[in-house]
């Protein structure tokens, strides 16, 4: 396990929240929201299961529904947006995390100064689609689900699945990345495994499953009535969509694909 000590390869930054917020859309018209998002975040390595750093970045949503860049945030909200009863965060393509432009070097963008580069400095050229990212990593004890210990044993060191040990025990990293809404927090984060969870057995990438609770492009299904007009989803912090509903949902697909296939069925205290 990471013992919680920067290696000479890492860093730290303070956030550019101001860069961040014009990101945010209208969103960034609510005082203190993403300042307080900011810091729930930064203490979520006090929770179990949540890996040490999570990074605030930006990644690429492409929807039919997007929004101007430029749009200030002392325009007129189009309340179409924020109440539309379709699919405004329905991506058309598998979001993704962005990455620097920069050939060869394709590292991670951080709001340090701008957004930019963690490794180059390169400026990141934000788009319609870009959103707000977090970016983490959940950690599941995978003792005794043999089933998923074989398979990642057959299949060597698969991208996206780093196991680390502790007291001789193993643990799977599982890469998430948890999309804010244009929305936000008026409609839910969309909360995806980052690819490579898919290699896992008995889950088919990109496809709809309700028995796994999946939607497409791996986005968790964390509440109900997303199309049919009653949405359990309530105004919400990121960190509480991720401690509350998104751990609990990969720690249930992991016993799916372990052969628990009522994993999804019962009711967990998370
Ligand atoms: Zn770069």
């Amino acid at each position: 396990m990471w013992d919680g000590k920067l290696k000479k390869w890492e860093r730290t930054w303070k956030v550019d929240v101001k860069t961040a917020k014009d990101i945010m859309y209208w969103s960034s018209n609510i005082d203190g929201l993403l300042e307080n998002e900011i810091k729930e975040m930064t203490g979520i390595n006090e929770v179990p299961g949540f890996w040490q750093t999570w990074i605030l970045t930006v990644g690429e949503f492409v929807t039919n529904q997007t929004i101007d860049p430029k749009l200030s945030s002392s325009e007129p909200i189009n309340s179409n947006y924020m109440h539309s009863s379709g699919d405004a965060d329905t991506p058309l393509r598998a979001p993704r995390l962005a990455v620097c432009s920069r050939p060869g070097c394709k590292n991670f963008i951080i709001f340090e100064n701008g957004l930019r580069c963690i490794s180059c400095d390169l400026e990141y050229q934000v788009t319609k689609s870009t959103r707000l990212v977090w970016f983490g990593l959940f950690i599941h004890d995978i003792e005794g689900l043999d089933t998923i210990v074989k398979h990642l044993n057959q299949f060597g060191a698969i991208p996206g699945h780093p196991i680390i040990r502790k007291n001789g025990r193993r643990y799977l990293l599982i890469p998430v990345n948890a999309f804010y809404p244009i929305a936000w927090p008026a409609k839910q984060p969309m909360v995806h495994y980052a690819k490579g969870i898919f290699t896992l057995p008995r889950i088919e990438w990109d496809k709809v499953n309700a028995n796994y609770h999946m939607h497409k492009f791996g986005m968790m299904c964390l509440y109900t009535g997303i199309s049919s007009g009653f949405n359990s989803y309530q105004e919400s912090t990121m960190k509480d969509v991720l401690v509350k509903r998104a751990l609990g949902h990969s720690n249930k697909l992991l016993k799916y694909c372990n052969g628990d296939m009522g994993a999804f069925l019962r009711v967990s205290p998370i």
